[in-house]
């Protein structure tokens, strides 16, 4: 354990966890670049269902998916969901998520336990009384025989009950007693960590745990994740549990973890949000990558820069135009990637008249600036810092998106 006065570790100096299927390989922690994860809510028992959306949540960019493995059904759905994927060519790496009978389910269901590549524990969940440490000990050793990672994931909404009565019982033997918010935090870091030494004494490789400490408050995520990070090296997984929906969840996710990964705490993210009725699960994945590249520590997919729009943008052409091109370099992006090398790095503007519209064009890789209210119906393109063209007439937007395409492809 390092002692709180030394700040967290640097994201390198973390112990380094690999989630592998086949040859695909996810680095967590060890200064590997922060990783982007997600999870289904379709049911793990519908193995067609549930293998769609992975499919979906990985061709979004979703590095790991995780599922919950809730029951017999669910376990006996793992094996089939992984054979649709393979099928599909989608070799993204799956996580079961246990709670209660976890123990049983990778027990009873060998093809589960290998079909999975990690396991999520959650410490709370694992069972009461004298009957929680066998169970516990039950997960570890199958995680051991069959080589997977585990995150041990403690939530505020299910902590260890025994473990928190310890922690307020040490509490009340202060002369001066931790504040109740204290206290919480310190039940949510030690059942991490206690529980990460156990899986150790239990014979698990230190560099196949994983740990996170969830909670749905910002302020308390980031006291949580100062404290957990002091005092362990274990690659931490980050994320702030029942976000919300819509732009509160973003804001408030976006809020938390910012704060966190600035001072190199997090190696791999989940943003959790409630999905809008008729929703798109993918959002969350895509929320995820926007964070990590709007702060630069990664580049998944090239950046459309636009401005709000105004009073002197009086059509819609301005904002459908920044759309589409936005969905358009999304969308290419999986056939691209690879092919065009750097081509993550660039960056688009689609700009609404000429106060700024030539000046952020000239800044970016390809720019436009549409023509604003009373300016003359043209709109000048830049590339690379130089005028080039002038694009008029009802097709702007497809003959813009073919010269994004010739500059890739140059
Ligand atoms: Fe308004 Fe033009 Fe500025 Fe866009 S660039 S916000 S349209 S003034």
């Amino acid at each position: 354990s390092f002692p709180i006065a030394s700040g967290p570790l640097a994201r390198r100096q973390r112990r380094r966890a690999v989630i592998s299927y086949g040859d695909r390989q996810v680095v967590v922690g060890g200064g590997a670049p922060v990783m982007v994860q997600s999870m289904t809510n379709t049911d793990t028992a519908d193995a067609i269902g549930t293998a769609i959306q992975i499919k979906d949540l990985a061709r979004a960019g979703s590095e790991v998916v995780r599922i919950t493995v809730n029951s017999p059904e669910a376990a006996a759905a793992v094996p089939a969901i992984r054979e649709q994927l393979d099928r599909m060519g989608v070799d993204v790496p799956l996580v079961g998520d246990f709670h209660y009978n976890g123990h049983t389910l990778l027990n009873d269901y060998p093809d589960c336990a290998q079909a999975l590549s990690k396991y999520r524990i959650n410490p709370g969940n694992v069972g009461k009384g004298a009957k929680r440490d066998t169970q516990f000990a039950q997960m570890i050793e199958v995680a051991c025989r069959y080589d997977k990672p585990v995150r041990i994931g403690v939530n505020w909404g299910s902590l260890d009950q025994a473990l928190l009565a310890r922690i307020m019982d040490e509490n009340a033997q202060r002369k001066e007693p931790w504040p109740a918010q204290a206290v919480m935090y310190e039940a949510l870091v030690t059942s991490a960590i206690e529980n990460a030494q156990r899986a150790e004494e239990l014979g698990m490789d230190g560099n196949k745990i994983i740990l996170s400490c969830k909670v749905s408050g910002v302020q308390d995520l980031i006291a949580v994740y100062r404290e957990l990070a002091n005092r362990c090296d274990y690659p931490l997984h980050l994320g702030l549990t029942e976000a919300g929906m819509g732009s509160k969840g973003i804001v408030a996710s976006t809020a938390a973890l910012s704060v966190l990964l600035q001072e190199g705490i997090g190696d791999t993210i989940r943003i959790s949000l409630t999905p809008e009725p008729g929703g798109d699960r993918t959002r969350e994945v895509i929320v995820g990558q926007e964070i990590l590249q709007t702060m630069g520590l990664r580049k998944f997919t090239p950046m459309v820069i636009a401005c709000p729009g105004c009073g002197r943008t009086t059509s819609t052409v301005f904002q459908d135009l920044a759309d589409k091109i936005q969905t358009y370099l999304r969308e290419q992006m999986p056939v691209w990637k690879g092919v065009y090398p750097g081509v993550e790095s660039m960056n688009v503007a689609v700009m609404g008249c000429i106060v700024n519209g030539p000046g952020e064009s000239k800044h970016a890789n390809i720019g436009i600036s549409l023509p604003g209210t009373g300016e003359s119906p043209a709109a000048p393109v830049f590339i690379d810092g130089e005028k080039r063209m002038t694009l008029r007439g009802d097709r702007i937007a497809e003959e813009f998106q073919s010269i994004v395409l010739e500059y890739v492809q140059s």
